[in-house]
């Protein structure tokens, strides 16, 4: 692979064996052993983190965790899942559970410096059919970091060694998955070059980590419809981006959108193409659709909108009930005239819009039972939790 041949020459790689602390100071000192060999001190290598002594897997509740308003914040768990590309092995080797708890990193890491990293979001349900938990679509999770991965220049496990650890970071964190429709356990896996490096140029080290927090529902407003602003100004994407790859580097360019839309009392922002600004893309974390008739239109995504999992199955979903979905252009005229609006993602699931304000005037849609959005949501979400047939094989057994 061109990342890890031309990463080999430019630094050695490999992890620190005594690592931490200890292990730098011997280096700084030249008592390393190593015989000068690396370039680095050794603690600015990676180092593993802790093995967890005590095996926390088998026990019950998630202490005093208040299931009922979850949200979306940051609950830690107990294990998170670590694996690191490597030179001797090639690639990513084998990968294993550590306690959840803080990583070392160079300073001159390529994530810290050049924003060389990806995400990934999805999550587990707990089964109501039976013990055990769901995921759902993984595998597609999985092919789309490799996709971004590609265009980053990174190295990423395969479409196995992602679903294996997922699987694996869930059981070992299972006392974390919300009851039966508390929320879900939400899994976010990173790719991050994590090797040191000083000129612009790929990391000579990956480190892929999937960490997990129970969930319940995104907005603050919950299951209730939401008020989005039209951005004209900041654009989150753009032709030859990166807009369509989950790159940590798409998503502080716009908080600033984000956050003054905020404190004006909106959910969130939907942005419009940066050429014509013309065309709505997508929100900040989700995808949009727009129903106008019996006709559902959706942006097309070629290359500025994340093509989202959910996006995906919910234009399947649509056709199925003899719906027309078209993935294309969809102008702010199309928007502003449509009858029903809602964005779909992992954390927002289908989220039904009630407002849009563009230019300063506020547009109403369609909300409530007799929705189409109403009822995708409860098609998709009986499928994820095991209520209905999972008649496509979208759904992985953790057992
Ligand atoms: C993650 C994400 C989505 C939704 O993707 P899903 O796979 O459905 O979770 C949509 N838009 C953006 C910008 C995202 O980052």
């Amino acid at each position: 692979m061109d990342v890890l041949s031309s990463a080999k020459r430019a630094l050695p790689w490999g992890r620190t064996s005594a690592g931490g602390v200890i292990g730098g100071l011997r280096a700084l000192l030249g008592t390393d052993g190593g015989g000068g060999r690396s370039l680095l001190p050794s603690r600015w290598k990676s180092s593993q983190p802790q093995l967890d002594p005590v095996d926390r897997s088998d026990e019950e509740g998630g202490g005093d965790i208040d299931w009922d308003n979850l949200g979306f914040g940051l609950t830690p768990t107990d294990y998170m899942y670590v694996m690191r590309c490597t030179q001797e092995e090639g690639g990513f080797s084998r990968g294993e559970l550590a306690r959840y708890g803080n990583i070392e990193l160079s300073p001159s890491s390529g994530v810290l410096n050049y924003g060389q990293g990806l995400f990934e979001g999805l999550k587990a349900y707990r089964r109501a059919d039976g013990p055990g938990y769901t995921l759902f679509r993984p595998e597609e999770n999985a092919r789309r970091m490799q996709h971004g991965a590609g265009r980053m220049c990174m190295p990423s496990p395969s479409v196995e060694q992602f679903v294996h650890a997922v699987k694996q970071t869930v059981l070992a964190n299972k006392r974390w998955v919300p009851p039966q429709g508390k929320g879900a356990l939400y899994l976010r896996p990173l790719l991050i070059g994590s090797g040191a490096i000083l000129g612009l140029a790929p990391a000579p080290e990956y480190t892929f980590m999937i960490y997990a927090a129970p969930v319940g529902t995104y907005f603050k407003e919950g299951m209730a419809a939401i008020n989005l602003l039209v951005e004209e100004e900041i654009h989150r994407a753009m032709p030859g981006g990166t807009g369509g790859v989950k790159t940590i580097s798409n998503y502080a360019p716009v908080l600033k959108a984000q956050m003054d839309a905020r404190s004006k009392g909106f959910a969130d922002v939907l942005y419009l193409d940066s050429v014509h600004k013309r065309y709505v893309e997508e929100a900040s974390s989700c995808n949009l659709f727009v129903v106008k008739g019996g006709a559902v239109a959706t942006p097309a995504t070629a290359g500025t909108i994340l093509p989202g999992v959910t996006r995906r199955s919910i234009i399947e979903l649509a056709r199925d009930s003899g719906y027309q979905v078209e993935e294309r252009l969809v102008s702010i005229d199309d928007l502003i005239s449509a009858d029903e609006v809602f964005c779909t993602g992992t954390a927002v699931g289908v989220t039904p819009v009630s407002t849009i304000t563009y230019q300063g005037t506020r547009y109403e849609f369609r909300t409530g039972e007799d929705t189409l959005s109403k009822k995708l949501y409860t098609t998709l979400t009986s499928i994820q939790m095991g209520l209905a047939e999972d008649k496509k094989g979208w759904t992985v057994a953790v057992d």
